[in-house]
């Protein structure tokens, strides 16, 4: 009998394979649709599993990290979704800090600055994982993922296994080319040395920088535009007059006018027809094409 790759999955993954899993528990925008299958592999078997059941069944595969960046339509997301969030190990050894897809960056960040290790700090209190920031080149305050990484451990969608060093790709702001053929099992920052006290307290200011500006009080993800070039996406939002700006539940941050906040039980739609007015509205008014940072995964309605 020919199991159908749904069965093999829950037959393989047990209670780590979940149907119509409900995507608003795994974003940081707390809404979304559901993921019609929702896996959480821990090792290099388990990815190579779930890969061949979806080139079997011809269904797509999407990684999922934090969801710290990600807005999932209301329709919901067909095929599969695999979480890393059970490939959270992170380790700091001499000058090193390896940690698994699934490992918070900021608990790398922490780890680092407390091992007075220098290069990581300024990354402090960004939600993601490690494969997210690795995948994003996630940056703050003149820093970025891919000023301190070393190497990162990947398979390719055939299951087959590499390492790429950093010196073999192309990144830049908040990209990195070719990255979307790999999914990201790990990561090695090598670090310099530096000073504890001031790691810490530099750590200790980013945060409270954070708390500050960004509107911390309700679910987002983060900066919805990338920076265009020499300027800021919230300074254009902000001469545009959009502080505030609201469809349905969701708003334009009065705090950080780069920020979508889900202010009140906000669909996916009404966070990606702001986006939409956002950008069409800064257009008008400068002339410039903002592009999107946060990525849109599913059907919307
Ligand atoms: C309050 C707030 C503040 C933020 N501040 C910042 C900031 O200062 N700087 C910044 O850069 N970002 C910021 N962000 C955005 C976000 O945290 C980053 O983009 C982060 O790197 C995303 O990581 P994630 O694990 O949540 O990835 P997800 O959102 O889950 O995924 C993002 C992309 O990465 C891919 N991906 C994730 N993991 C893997 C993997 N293991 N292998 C292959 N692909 C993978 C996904 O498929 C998707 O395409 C902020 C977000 C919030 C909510």
């Amino acid at each position: 009998m020919c199991l159908d790759y749904k069965t093999e999955l829950k037959n393989f993954f047990a209670d780590r394979c979940l149907f119509d899993e409900p995507m608003d528990k795994h974003t940081t925008y707390r809404t979304g649709g559901r993921a019609e299958v929702f896996v959480l592999p821990k090792t290099r078997e388990d990815w190579s599993f779930v890969l061949k059941m979806a080139k079997t069944a011809q269904v797509p595969l999407r990684v999922l990290g934090f969801g710290s960046n990600i807005l999932v339509g209301s329709r919901g997301i067909g095929g599969i979704v695999c979480s890393t969030e059970e490939m959270n190990n992170v380790i700091c050894e001499g000058d090193t800090v390896r940690a698994e897809a699934g490992a918070p960056l900021d608990k790398a960040c922490e780890l680092s600055a407390d091992a007075g290790l220098a290069g990581m700090e300024k990354l402090s209190g960004i939600p993601g994982s490690i494969g997210g920031a690795v995948y994003m080149n996630a940056g703050a305050f003149g820093q970025e993922t891919f000023d301190c990484l070393d190497y990162f451990d990947v398979i390719d969608r055939e299951g087959r296994p590499a390492t790429l060093l950093k010196q073999d790709l192309n990144y830049s702001y908040r990209h990195v080319e070719g990255i979307e053929k790999f999914i990201i099992l790990s990561a090695a920052f090598t670090l310099q040395k530096g000073d504890f006290k001031t790691l810490v307290q530099t750590r200790n200011t980013v945060l409270h920088k954070r708390r500050e500006k960004q509107p911390l009080e309700y679910p987002s993800a983060g900066s919805v535009f990338k920076r265009p070039e020499g300027d800021y996406a919230s300074r254009l939002i902000d001469d545009t007059g959009l502080r505030g700006l609201t469809v349905g539940g969701a708003k334009v941050s009065e705090k950080h006018a780069g920020f979508i906040v889900n202010f009140n039980h906000a669909t996916p739609e009404d966070i990606k027809n702001l986006m939409a007015q956002v950008r069409q509205k800064v257009k008008e008014k400068h002339g410039v094409e903002l592009e999107l940072e946060q990525i849109l995964w599913g059907e919307f309605n």
